[in-house]
């Protein structure tokens, strides 16, 4: 048993999940390999909030079974937010599975590992942190959800809100620092909810104040923030803390009371309106995120049409729009009829991504010709890429290795989704290469 492969479909959580685990697996002295077929150990790290996920990680179950009968001693698992508390019906349904972890329950895969290596897993495995992360990296801060929004699967498959101690985060980052990464991104499903459940209530904010401490680490970013626990202690770290990047991710889910009353989500349209107006006035040119649902059972014309009223009001920079989809398990699938037609779903989304990628084209537009900082996180295509503090993309050419580096670069072109920029010189540069043109 000597490679491991992690397939891993879903949101920041379970990509940063996936990397805790390969972090575990390269401490038992495993190594990762890019494609399934070649490995000893594969697991699946599943999605389940739309029916498009689980579509996908079924269709991969499928290819894995020829692979579990070519070499029955190999490992394959099954993680994620599709495996609830009872495991019977998945058993019966995908027998070339060997284990069923739920979020983060790496234990049974590292105790078979561990026995098959003649290992004490537990002596091996220190901090999860990666071990060879990128210039970025995502860093959970807190766990699970209290919130049970009608629509939403999470908190049934992650739990209630657990937050990790703030000086474990803290010494966390401090390692990834170390190990050359210079932005962390905290996650959360609630990530503003942080330090409600801990013993002295520390909150997101007091995490800002002592990660931006950190020395040698250049941003911090933080997402997904739910609406009710976003506080003006929060709002103002953001504002005064030079290493808190200003983009801010905020989902509204629908622009009507009504539906926001069924989907269980505890703010008005208006609330949420005013909260999105305190966050821009406190921190100036910070650019704002939101989720939306369509469709939602009950969803009338007129309801939809007050989601994209409140789109077309408040110009996002990003608008992650979803058709809803009933998920078993959940309250809206016990209560509420699935009542708009596939066909009115998809006229939804589509216009409201029509209207969202106009609104970005205009606010991108503006961009053009003004000077951005960067952090380069790779190479593409030939082009240095990385984002700006508000988390836009940019791409440039430059001969020098720029990874891991804050550059200066002047935007020459917008596009609804990306930047092509040039690099802003340096005075000192600029001048000795005007002197030389000078002198020829
Ligand atoms: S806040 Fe709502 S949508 Fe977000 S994870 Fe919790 S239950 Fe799901």
């Amino acid at each position: 048993m000597n490679t491991f492969h992690i397939w891993t479909i879903g949101c920041q959580m379970n990509k940063a999940d996936s990397e805790r685990l390969e972090s575990a697996l390269e401490q038992l002295g495993l190594r990762q390999t890019s494609q399934a077929a070649d490995a000893d150990v594969v697991v699946l790290n599943s999605c389940v909030v739309r029916q498009s996920a689980e579509d996908k990680v079924v269709g991969t179950l499928g290819f894995m079974g020829p692979w579990k009968r070519q070499r029955p001693d190999r490992v394959l698992a099954l993680m994620g937010c599709m495996v609830g508390a009872k495991t019977d019906a998945l058993e019966a349904k995908f027998p070339q599975v060997d284990l069923f972890l739920r979020p983060q329950q790496y234990g049974p895969l590292l105790d078979l590992v561990g026995q098959r290596l003649g290992l004490d897993w537990q002596g091996c495995v220190g901090s999860l942190a990666p071990v060879h992360p990128k210039v970025t990296c995502y860093v959970p801060i807190i766990h699970g959800c209290d919130l049970m929004c009608t629509f939403c699967i999470i908190p049934f498959r992650r739990g209630r809100q657990a937050s990790r101690p703030l000086d474990e985060i803290a010494r966390e980052v401090e390692l990834l620092v170390d190990r050359g990464v210079k932005e962390v991104t905290l996650l959360g499903q609630t990530v503003d909810a942080y330090g409600h459940d801990l013993p002295d209530r520390p909150d997101l904010a007091d995490l800002l104040r002592r990660l931006n401490d950190v020395p040698g680490l250049a941003r911090i970013r933080f997402l997904t923030s739910h609406p009710s626990y976003m506080s003006q202690r929060i709002i103002r770290a953001v504002a005064d803390l030079p290493k808190v990047c200003e983009h801010i991710n905020l989902p509204v889910q629908a622009g009507d009371d009504d539906v926001l009353q069924r989907m269980r989500r505890p703010y008005s349209q208006a609330q949420y309106r005013e909260l999105v107006g305190s966050i821009r006035e406190a921190v100036p040119g910070v650019s704002m995120s939101t989720d939306i649902i369509v469709g939602f059972p009950g969803e009338s014309e007129a309801q939809y049409r007050r989601s994209l009223e409140l789109v077309a009001e408040l110009r996002f920079d990003k608008v992650h729009c979803a058709a809803y989809s009933t998920r078993p398990g959940t309250a809206a699938a016990r209560n509420l009829e699935d009542d708009v037609s596939p066909e009115e779903k998809s006229r939804r989304l589509h216009e409201m991504d029509q209207l969202q990628e106009g609104i970005l084209g205009e606010i991108n537009a503006t961009l053009v010709g003004q000077d951005v900082e960067v952090l380069v996180e790779g190479r593409k295509k030939g082009k240095w890429h990385g984002r700006t503090r508000t988390d836009k993309l940019v791409f440039f050419d430059d001969p020098a290795d720029r990874l891991g580096q804050l550059v200066n670069v002047t935007i020459q072109r917008a596009s609804p989704w990306s930047f092509q920029a040039s690099v802003v010189l340096p005075r000192t540069e600029s001048r000795s290469v005007a002197s030389a043109s000078l002198g020829a």
